[in-house]
């Protein structure tokens, strides 16, 4: 039987991260990050939650307020705390499919995030034994453990969110690090994790072709 996600209780806050949880996340070497926004067209969609957590599982969700956007870099960011951790040479960021989190969080805060880990990317890299690269697939084979995606279509906008969006959103991101930790290793048996690196490095680059709007840049 797959097991329950890990019981993390997010401290929720609105606007930026506070300069405590900003010194925590500070302190630690990888931190899990996911964003949700009001749909998948990064122009169009604005960004409503910045998720974070820590290995030791300190979870937190971010409210971004509309007052704090600046959509296509209109103006200085307005989350200096958040863009200090995301652009923290020292810390690695670790998403689930990178490209789309960072194109909105270039877009809508102006943040260049870096370093990053995408276990999207990682899984592709090493279990081409299945085209199932979910987060959901991933963590059900790896850690055996049964994610559930309910509360994915809802407004995430929504002044106070409910306890199904909170506990969905925090959940994307409690897994991240012991994800991470599996497909490392795969990657180094298979002798494919310098290729893996590379690949990261490479993810700002096809998050800024995808706001300017250059689909299959790559392709014949
Ligand atoms: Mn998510």
């Amino acid at each position: 039987m797959p097991q329950r996600p890990p019981d993390v209780t997010p401290r929720i806050v609105q606007g930026d991260l506070p300069d405590d949880l900003l010194a925590t996340y500070l302190a630690s070497k990888e931190v899990a990050i996911d964003t949700e926004t009001l749909g998948l067209q990064t122009l169009r969609d604005r960004l409503c939650l910045v998720q974070l957590c820590d290995r030791a599982g300190n979870g937190a969700i971010v409210q971004i307020t509309r007052d704090r956007l600046t959509p296509g870099g209109s103006g200085p960011c307005r989350t200096p705390n958040l863009k200090r951790l995301l652009e923290a040479a020292d810390v690695l960021k670790i998403f689930h499919f990178a490209r789309f989190d960072v194109a909105a969080m270039s877009h809508w805060l102006g943040i260049r995030v870096t370093p990053i880990y995408c276990t999207r990317t990682a899984s592709k890299l090493c279990r081409t034994y299945t085209d199932r690269h979910g987060l959901k697939d991933n963590v059900l084979e790896l850690l055996d453990i049964e994610m559930d995606k309910q509360a994915r279509h809802t407004d995430w906008s929504a002044t106070t969110l409910s306890p199904e969006q909170v506990r969905y959103a925090i959940s994307d991101v409690t897994m991240l690090h012991a994800l991470m930790d599996k497909l490392q290793f795969m990657l180094e048996r298979d002798g494919r994790a310098e290729l893996a690196r590379r690949c990261f490095e490479a993810i700002p680059v096809h998050a800024d072709l995808d706001i300017a709007g250059f689909n299959l840049l790559f392709e014949h």
